[in-house]
């Protein structure tokens, strides 16, 4: 389907789709589709001693920029923004270790008694002298700092928002758009266009038109539920696809309201739902 127009049912179809029951009023109307992903992010901080070396990187880093298309997440550390301006210090984790690195654990042996007149390799030392200190490498030199932790979690969403409908026709509209498998490129829109529709004799009107399908409450609902999406707390980023999915909304002949809906699925059929 190359364009929106063939995914629209034509009169005929329609026709075609009521059989003998005829065609009374009918009007054209759109299903807002959105799916997307949002990564959410959480941060926790602590406060930590780091080398110079770390200092400096962390103060080039900064957190990663969230990417929606990275479905492991991502974890990471950055420095809060408070101790950009940190200043090093003695490192307080090696503090009291003698100067001539001597291991306090095995007091310099290298070996610690394992009983029986048995001897086992110290494991905090190198024979004797002491592994350079985890946090300063051994320069005795730190900067103490705030760091914030952090992990981002994509999330994925996505809703079918229907026109206003009979109640009957509602569930199976749905289950219709839930089991396409896909959605037709020619449908896709951007929910922040203007979709005002235009009036040659009044100017603008406060009506929502989708290429002359009516789409006021689906547009309403689905622009409120990605709103939302962008205002939950913890979402750094949010990408959101939208399809306006065209149908007939239509009166049986003689009959005053509205009692079916022909749609047209993503392999051309025509639907009747009545
Ligand atoms: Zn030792
Ligand atoms: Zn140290």
């Amino acid at each position: 389907m190359a364009s929106f127009e063939d995914v629209m049912p034509t009169a005929a179809e329609v026709k075609g789709a009521l059989g003998a029951h005829g065609v009374g009023d009918t009007d054209r109307a759109v299903a807002v589709l959105v799916s997307g992903r949002a990564v959410e992010r959480s941060t926790w901080s602590d406060s930590v001693e780091v080398s110079e070396e770390d200092f400096d990187r962390l103060l080039a880093e900064g957190p990663p920029v969230p990417d929606v298309n990275d479905l492991n997440g991502a974890k990471f550390r950055a420095l809060d923004p408070a101790s950009r301006g940190a200043t090093v210090r003695r490192c307080t984790e090696c503090m009291y270790r003698p100067a001539n690195g001597r291991c306090l654990r095995c007091n310099g042996a290298g070996k610690l008694p394992a009983g029986n007149d048995e001897w086992v390799q110290c494991s905090a030392c190198n024979d004797g002298i002491a592994l350079p200190c985890p946090v300063c490498a051994g320069s005795r030199r730190a900067v103490p700092v705030k760091l914030a932790y952090g992990e981002d979690v994509v999330r994925r969403f996505a809703h079918i928002f229907l026109p206003e409908l009979p109640f009957r026709l509602r569930e199976p509209l749905t289950l219709f758009f839930k089991n396409r498998s896909s959605v037709p490129d020619v449908l896709s829109i951007d929910l922040t266009d203007d979709f005002a529709a235009a009036d040659a004799y009044r100017g603008r009107r406060s009506r929502a038109e989708v290429k002359g399908h009516r789409a006021d409450a689906a547009l309403a609902l689905a622009r409120n539920y990605v709103e939302r999406i962008h205002r939950l707390p913890k979402m750094v980023a949010v990408e959101v696809a939208a399809f306006a999915w065209p149908m007939v909304v239509g009166a049986r002949a003689g009959e005053a309201d509205p009692g079916f809906v022909v749609v047209r699925d993503e392999l051309g059929s025509v639907c009747l739902f009545a």
